[in-house]
């Protein structure tokens, strides 16, 4: 619903990935004229990856739990999702005609499993709003009076610029962090990769015979915290659900000591009496890889890697290693491989309206903020809730002027 404003001012929201896109159907909803500027040829670039995983829009669980999520961010966070909580994103997403189910995980998707459809109906409700769309238009600086320049020299005099232009994993997709150079004076924390794989120096023999495998049913423990899940097994360390759930403390370990250990439960829903009871049979002339295959029933990555824990000169006994294999994380995965971003602007550089304390007119959302959360659908979560939370911010502060 459009409701007309008695003086409708120009708006331009840069970065037209999720946050982008929200901001502007939040600003064009109230009656101002809104300019999308997006670097790439499309919009929402990103937003069509994550559609390849089924695009996981948000999570069912209780509030409480859903903003544990956001960590050291959850107080700042807060308000801006009891403004718009799991249960509003699922009603937007559905009146854009794409109703949604409840996974087994409690993780919520689209019925579609994927974006496009869900993005052509957004990009059509944001054309009947009047919204437009301006593509391969690259942003590269703003002037004190609000003058905002493009890579191809032209310039605009917006009444507000919102500031949607996200972190910078996967920066073929047009998100690349070269904002970070933009925004002179401004606290930007360093912008690190999140949900992320970590490298391990795997021996050349396990990396040639288990690397693309998945190690399937199986615990992590990294400080306090277990994870059960699934991890895949790469030519240069460890990725997937599982591990990026750990990613942030693990990222944050190795950052202080340098290297981190993970140590992995193979038999989580085993305990360590029972294994040895089992491993206790005799074991005749069968090879140890055979006898665990056998009495453990482990999977071939699975004896690899108890293995590598024995070539490495591990000496605790099999049962206990097999519910506890350390495995030592020496770096995460590049940024650009990442599933999103840790760092960015800092929070304490915006007003409660998520505009600029230092830049009168200048709005920011998104995955350029500093605030981090694991996969679940925490991410599109808290962008869609910021892109929202700004476009009220900007309609506010132009109504006060
Ligand atoms: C493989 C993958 C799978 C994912 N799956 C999920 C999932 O299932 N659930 C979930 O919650 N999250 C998921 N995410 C994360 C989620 O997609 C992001 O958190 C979200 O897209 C961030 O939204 P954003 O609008 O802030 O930034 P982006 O989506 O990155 O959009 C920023 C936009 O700004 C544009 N831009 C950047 N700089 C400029 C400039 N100077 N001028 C003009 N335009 C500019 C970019 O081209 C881009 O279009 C996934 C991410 C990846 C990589």
């Amino acid at each position: 619903m459009i409701y007309p404003s008695p003086c409708p001012r120009e708006v331009a929201v840069i970065g037209g990935g999720p946050t982008g896109l929200m901001a502007a159907e939040t600003v064009a909803a109230a009656g101002h004229r809104v300019t999308i500027y997006e670097r790439m040829p499309s919009p929402g670039r990103k937003l069509l990856m994550a559609g390849r995983g089924g695009l996981n829009l948000t999570h069912s669980e209780p509030l409480d739990h859903f903003l544990a999520r956001y960590s050291e961010a959850a107080p700042w966070v807060a308000p801006i999702l009891d403004d718009f909580p799991p249960n509003a994103l699922i009603a937007w997403c559905e009146a854009l005609g794409q109703p949604t189910f409840i996974g087994s995980s409690g993780r919520v998707f689209p019925k579609a499993m994927k974006a496009s459809p869900l993005l052509r109906a957004w990009l059509t409700r944001l054309g009947s709003f009047g919204a437009r769309l301006v593509t391969r238009a690259r942003w590269t600086a703003r002037d004190p009076d609000g003058t905002i320049h493009f890579a191809d020299g032209t310039t605009q005099r917006p009444d507000a610029t919102i500031l949607a232009l996200g972190g910078a994993s996967w920066p073929r997709l047009g998100a690349d962090g070269s904002w970070t150079a933009v925004l002179p004076g401004v606290a930007i924390a360093p912008l690190r990769p999140a949900n992320c794989g970590f490298a391990v120096a795997w021996s050349a023999s396990f990396r040639t015979r288990h690397a693309g495998t998945p190690l399937k049913r199986i615990a992590l423990h990294h400080q306090d915290r277990t994870i059960r899940g699934e991890a895949m097994v790469t030519e240069a360390g460890l990725e997937g659900g599982a591990i990026y759930a750990l990613s942030a403390p693990l990222r944050d370990a190795i950052a202080h000591d340098g290297t981190t250990t993970l140590t992995i439960d193979l038999r989580p829903d085993i305990a360590e009496p029972e294994l040895t009871r089992r491993l206790a049979a005799p074991r005749g002339r069968a090879s140890l890889s055979s006898h665990l295959k056998r009495h453990a029933i482990l999977s071939p990555v699975a004896i690899g890697l108890l293995q590598e824990a024995l070539h490495q000169g591990n000496t605790t006994t099999l049962p206990r290693l097999i519910k506890a294999v350390p495995v030592t994380l020496t770096a995460p995965f590049s940024l650009d491989r990442a599933i999103s971003t840790a760092g960015g602007l800092a929070l304490d550089e915006l007003d409660a309206r998520l505009m600029l304390k230092r830049h009168p007119g200048l709005f920011a959302a998104g995955e350029m903020l500093d605030w981090e959360a694991p996969t679940g659908g925490y991410l599109l979560t808290a962008c869609l809730a910021t892109g929202r939370a700004v476009g009220h911010g900007a309609v506010a502060w132009l109504a006060s002027r």
